[in-house]
């Protein structure tokens, strides 16, 4: 089918840029990560648009995070753009990426290794055993496994992340086991704070539209007390 070239074509296309990307580190998923993304990447659960609800509270964690330190040390929010506490999401829909970035606290390398995919929380098994009871998916922010629903939308993830304790880091995967990570030196210095890059599925274009986009922005902005800005192409 459509479908699946296409993902045969992401997954390619994710080692290729792996390769390339000079000393990318490869690691395997914690077992039943790697079982919850599969279930979630193969799912036919028809509500996706909750994946951005789970990015947004992510960003929101990550910019209170920065906020709350730098009440005790000001340096760590930094200087120029570093001091927009905001998210920002757009939309290249020519290729099909959706991308949503905020200026929270960021990710070390060891972080993004730990926080996305090596260790499981205490909440993982339990989610994973309600899914294979046919759980709600709904439900994944309260079981601490919410960044994975991005696989209900995007078959390739990239995740560009700047801590101020570390250099800027790229975490990828197709949600095949293994996730690979390497020093970034292809995306825009981000100052501090992540990126996430969505290669949207052939299944999921609806959300290649700005006004899908502004319709699930306008929805889970409601409780969020930083900015969100939707853009249709990168300025
Ligand atoms: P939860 O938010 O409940 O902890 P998630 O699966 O949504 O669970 O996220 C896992 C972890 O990944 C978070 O606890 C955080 O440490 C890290 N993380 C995810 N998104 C971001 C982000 N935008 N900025 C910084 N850290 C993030
Ligand atoms: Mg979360």
């Amino acid at each position: 089918t459509d479908a699946t070239s296409i993902h045969r074509e992401r997954e390619s296309m994710s080692n290729s840029a792996n390769r390339l990307r000079e000393g990318a580190e490869q690691f395997a998923f914690q077992a039943e990560v790697s079982r919850l993304m599969d279930i979630i990447i193969n799912s036919l659960y028809s509500n996706k648009d909750i994946f951005l609800r789970e990015l947004i509270s992510n960003a929101s964690d990550a910019l209170d995070k920065i906020r709350f330190l730098s009440l005790t040390d000001k340096s760590q929010l930094g200087e120029g753009d570093n001091t927009k506490l905001e998210i920002k999401i757009w939309l290249d829909p020519e290729s099909k990426v959706l991308y949503i970035r905020d200026r929270g606290i960021g990710m070390t390398k060891e972080e993004l290794i730990k926080n996305l995919g090596t260790i499981a929380k205490s909440g993982t098994s339990a989610f994973l055993e309600q899914m294979q009871k046919g759980g709600d998916m709904n439900l994944i922010g309260q079981f601490g496994v919410g960044f994975y629903s991005v696989y209900l939308v995007a078959d390739y993830v990239e995740v560009v992340s700047k801590h101020n304790d570390d250099k800027q880091y790229i975490w990828g995967s197709t949600a095949d086991g293994s996730f690979t990570i390497s020093e970034d030196t292809e995306n825009e210095d981000l100052g501090r704070g992540t990126l996430i890059k969505m290669h949207l599925k052939a299944e999921a274009q609806e959300y290649a539209t700005e006004a899908k986009l502004r319709e699930l922005v306008q929805r889970y902005s409601e409780f969020i007390n930083f900015p969100i800005y939707l853009q249709t192409e990168k300025e």
